[in-house]
């Protein structure tokens, strides 16, 4: 039985899906410079999500947003655009930007082994879908104009800030948050217009002004695009909790006169690191807008495999807080390493009793469905290692999840081509053979990301580890 933490409820739920395809969207990064490995802590998660849900078998279609306009440097609608102020830093177009670093995004989530979404889609290529949910709201008397914008007014919806159980009376009297021209407090913009004397280079001209979306607004428009009116899951990182999510849910609901918008909310907790600025022993969470993050790039120039990276995230649950250290990351690493070795010892499948193989599955599938608890899944896959109980079959099984590669040594010499990849090959051999050359291709893609170059020759397709 599959279940999850459910943020809306606040308990842990047995997971069951609308419908056939498992619907989940994930809230993608804002392209105005690299990810830090913070951020990637929440896409492993979301991509651990994933990969158990298709254990499960389950099919899932996974729909990624990529925020290249509309999210200003303050959540409460101030400040500047992320795009523009990283267009100024760089001497660039915000849209040379956004190209640069989402490219960056998807070749970092590569070196982590993070499948990519089935669906990734841009906010800035939406834009009409924006403008006609914020229409609707507009039609439906929900909001309200300012000099700079058409805001949400939050105050129209009962049971606005559910998720993060806010409590708007306190809000309202104790909050200390920049109004501008807002309302109430929790009130957001739908659109922003341009400001008057300034030419911005991302804007569109709707509501009879130039202007762009709000940052919530394009995750409500993507996702009931490409997912339907309901869907089963979304997920983020929890500073979403409050704002984001919030106000995603706020307008959807609005839009559709649906309830509930999603069914389960999963959010990942932070990667923190030591407070520099203070002299007490004080953590804060790694932020782009901070000056020390630390990127993919920054690993790999330490000397840190970027799986090593991933097997140091997979011992902590996705909802503890994780404190960031090299150190931490140095024993990850000699973990790992150590792990695999250990895993090219072991016998194949043949040598394993049955029994003991089905009861050790079951121990490693109770874990990772009692709300991915990859920690005691590995505990299990350790502890099976040691004692020699598990064949190199099972462990290629158990990587579907994992994703560290753990079949292939250092050297990246392949040592069993894991069954899935076999499967992949096969599919690939029939579309070949059918001249099915989309999906020939497709699904030479998918195998790259799994960690396997192919090459077609005259005798066929011959792999060999990326
Ligand atoms: P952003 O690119 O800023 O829109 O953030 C992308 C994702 O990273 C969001 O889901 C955030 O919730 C998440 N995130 C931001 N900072 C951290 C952190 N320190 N640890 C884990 N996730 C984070
Ligand atoms: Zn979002």
């Amino acid at each position: 039985m599959l279940k999850f933490y459910n943020t809306l409820t606040k308990s842990l739920e047995k997971f069951k899906p609308h419908g056939e395809i498992v619907g989940l969207y994930t809230c993608g990064p804002t392209v105005y410079n690299y990810a830090h490995i913070g951020n990637l802590r929440t896409y492993i998660f979301a991509d651990i999500l994933r990969r158990v849900l298709e254990y499960n078998n389950f099919k899932v279609n996974h729909v990624m947003n990529i925020t290249d306009v509309g999210h200003l440097t303050d959540d409460a609608d101030q400040g500047e655009d992320k795009m523009e102020k990283g267009a100024k830093r760089e001497g660039k177009t915000a849209w040379e930007v956004a190209e640069f670093y989402t490219n960056a995004f998807l070749n970092d989530t590569k070196k982590l082994n993070i499948l990519p979404a089935t669906i990734i889609c841009k906010a800035t290529d939406h834009i009409p879908e924006q403008i006609s949910q914020v229409q609707i709201l507009i039609d439906k008397g929900l909001t309200y104009e300012t000099n700079d914008g058409i805001y949400f007014d939050t105050t129209k919806i009962a049971d606005y800030g559910k998720l993060a159980r806010l409590n708007k009376q306190t809000l309202k009297t104790g909050a200390r948050v920049a109004m501008g021209e807002k309302k109430n407090p929790h009130d957001f913009a739908l659109w922003k217009f341009s400001p008057k004397n300034e030419k911005r280079q991302m804007e569109w001209s709707a509501f009879g002004r130039n202007g762009f979306p709000g940052w919530h607004i394009e995750c409500s428009a993507m996702s009931i695009k490409f997912l339907g009116e309901q869907f089963d899951i979304h997920c983020g990182g929890i500073d979403h909790i409050p704002v984001h999510h919030t106000n995603e849910i706020a307008q959807a609901e609005a839009v559709t006169n649906k309830k509930p918008w999603v069914n389960y909310w999963l959010h990942g907790e932070h990667l923190v690191m030591d407070d520099k600025s203070h002299s007490a022993k004080a953590q804060v969470k790694m932020a782009k807008s901070g000056d020390n993050f630390i990127t993919v790039q920054t690993l790999i120039d330490h000397g840190i495999n970027p799986l090593a990276y991933r097997y140091f995230l997979l011992q902590t649950h996705y909802r503890k807080q994780l404190q960031f250290s090299w150190e931490a990351l140095e024993a990850a690493q000699t973990g790992l390493n150590n792990l695999k070795k250990e895993i090219q010892k072991l016998p194949t499948a043949s040598d394993i009793d049955t029994d003991i193989a089905t009861a050790t599955e079951e121990e490693f599938l109770q874990a990772i469905n009692n709300d991915l608890n990859v920690p005691e899944a590995l505990a299990v896959l350790w502890s099976q290692v040691k004692t020699k109980n598990i064949s190199q079959k099972t462990v290629a099984k158990w990587d579907r999840i994992l994703a560290l590669n753990l079949l292939y040594n250092s050297e990246k010499k392949i040592l069993t081509i894991p069954p899935e990849i076999q499967k992949l090959l096969d599919e690939r051999a029939l579309a070949r053979a059918d001249k099915n050359w989309a999906k020939s291709d497709a699904l030479r893609d998918k195998i790259l990301i799994l960690g396997f170059v192919i090459k077609d020759t005259d005798q066929g397709q011959k792999i060999s580890a990326s």
